[in-house]
């Protein structure tokens, strides 16, 4: 996706050659045109798909999936990293490392909101090493849900992430696939994979 990748060459700052940051439009201030086009961008790619729910992780994949399940007519949910008090019954579970943070939290999700009759679009903001997005499938596999695939919007292709889910058969589809982060400069792989 040309405007993300745009974004992510003027507006992304390089922490380091495995951290990017990109709070100006993505992880603090929300850029809305470039998630909708994000959104938009998904999905064309996942429209044939009978998608009937939108799954993501709080709180910077909520922005893009909420378009998405816009365009696909279907309730978002969002996982949550920390359980709170009002989540009483029923909750599916599972302990995810954190990258960025480098700490470990719970991911919960509530069978108020998902069970075996979803078919699930799975989005999330980055791809790393796929910690995050292998949490919210055990949740799903709790649920006994189907996976459609798994949409985010920038994966870092160095970090096995993309590998590790490719070999649990699921599909990944990424907006932006940063090949390298090296000397201040961000190289990138082809659009999608
Ligand atoms: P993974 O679980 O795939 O290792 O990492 C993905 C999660 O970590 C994403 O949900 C995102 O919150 C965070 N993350 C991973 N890499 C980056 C990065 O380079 N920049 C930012 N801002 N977040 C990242």
């Amino acid at each position: 996706m040309d405007s993300l990748k745009q974004a992510i060459r003027e507006r992304g700052e390089i922490i380091n050659e495995d951290v990017l940051k990109v709070d100006s439009f993505l992880n603090h201030q929300i850029d809305w045109k470039l998630m909708l086009q994000a959104a938009q961008d998904i999905y064309e790619h996942f429209k044939h798909e009978k998608i009937n729910k939108i799954v993501t992780i709080e709180t910077s994949g909520i922005a893009p999936a909420l378009y998405t399940a816009q365009l696909f007519d279907v309730p978002l949910v969002f996982l949550k990293k920390s359980k709170p008090s009002t989540m009483n019954q029923d909750i599916y579970q599972t302990n995810v490392h954190s990258f960025t943070k480098q700490i470990d939290y719970t991911l919960s999700g509530s069978s108020s909101y998902l069970n075996k009759e979803d078919h699930v679009l799975l989005i999330d903001d980055f791809l790393a090493n796929g910690e995050a997005c292998l949490g919210a499938l055990n949740i799903l596999k709790q649920a006994q849900a189907s996976v459609a695939g798994i949409a985010v919007l920038i994966e870092k292709a160095h970090q096995k992430g993309h590998q590790r889910l490719l070999e649990l058969g699921y599909e990944v589809y990424a907006l932006a696939r940063i090949d390298t982060m090296n000397s201040g400069v961000i190289t990138f792989l082809e659009e999608e994979s």
